[in-house]
């Protein structure tokens, strides 16, 4: 058993965003300290994990990339089943790709659960020469939309722990009000079925490690 179900909160978490905006190589950065130049659709891995502390817990990510679907627009709501957050990622130096964000915002309105947390990405910081989306109109853009925000680049490494490590707090704060809630006379949000601690299928056994939403 190489890792057990030694943690006390499983998060699945998604990348979205355009092809070529580094999503995998932000995965492998944070899961395997792993870069790689050569833009290659991922294979044969839906998700891979990494657990961290937060707040004297162990969290465990459960962080899911794309096969190269979003090339074709074709990423099914099964990918977005059971995730309490999401990554949405562009590149800093194709603004493209952060004017579609919006399009990725509406994916997540349509297809996701809508408590899901969501940070901003705004990834390849390091091209600072080819920047074409100043770190302001980012921020502005997330204050408004009510999102989480960072600069990171999956290349040197900068800001990718703090990103993952940002978005599982704020999840797991927010799990862990609601159980302290449900403690007392069970609040549910307005809107019905909400799932915060969500294992996928083939997880077999970690639905009881959550405290929350059963
Ligand atoms: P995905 O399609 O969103 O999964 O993007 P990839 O992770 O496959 O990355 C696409 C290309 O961008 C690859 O050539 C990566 O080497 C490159 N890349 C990814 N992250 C960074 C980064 O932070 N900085 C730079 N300069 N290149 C990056
Ligand atoms: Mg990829």
């Amino acid at each position: 058993m190489a890792e057990g179900s030694n943690y006390d909160y499983l998060f699945k978490v998604v990348l979205i965003g355009d092809s070529g905006v580094g999503k995998s190589n932000l995965l492998s950065r944070f899961t395997r300290n792993e870069f790689n130049l050569e833009s290659k659709s991922t294979i044969g891995v839906e998700f891979a994990t990494r657990s961290i502390n937060v707040d004297g817990k162990t969290v465990k990510a459960q962080i899911w990339d794309t096969a190269g679907q979003e090339r074709y627009r074709a990423i099914t709501s099964a990918y977005y089943r059971g995730a309490v957050g999401a990554l949405l990622v562009y590149d800093i130096a194709k603004h493209q790709t952060f004017e579609n964000v919006i399009r990725w915002l509406k994916e997540l309105r349509d297809h996701a659960d809508q408590n899901i947390v969501i940070m901003l990405v705004g990834n390849k910081s390091d091209l600072k020469h080819l920047r074409a989306v100043p770190t302001d109109e980012a921020r502005g853009f997330s204050t408004e939309n009510g999102l989480s925000f960072i600069e990171t680049s999956a290349l040197d490494a900068s800001n990718v722990e703090s990103a993952f490590q940002n978005i599982l707090t704020e999840i797991y704060r927010i799990v862990s009000s609601k159980s302290l809630e449900s403690s007392g006379d069970v609040i549910r949000p307005s809107g019905g079925e909400t799932i915060l601690v969500a294992p996928t299928a083939d997880d077999g056994g970690a639905k009881q490690k959550s405290n929350c939403c059963a």
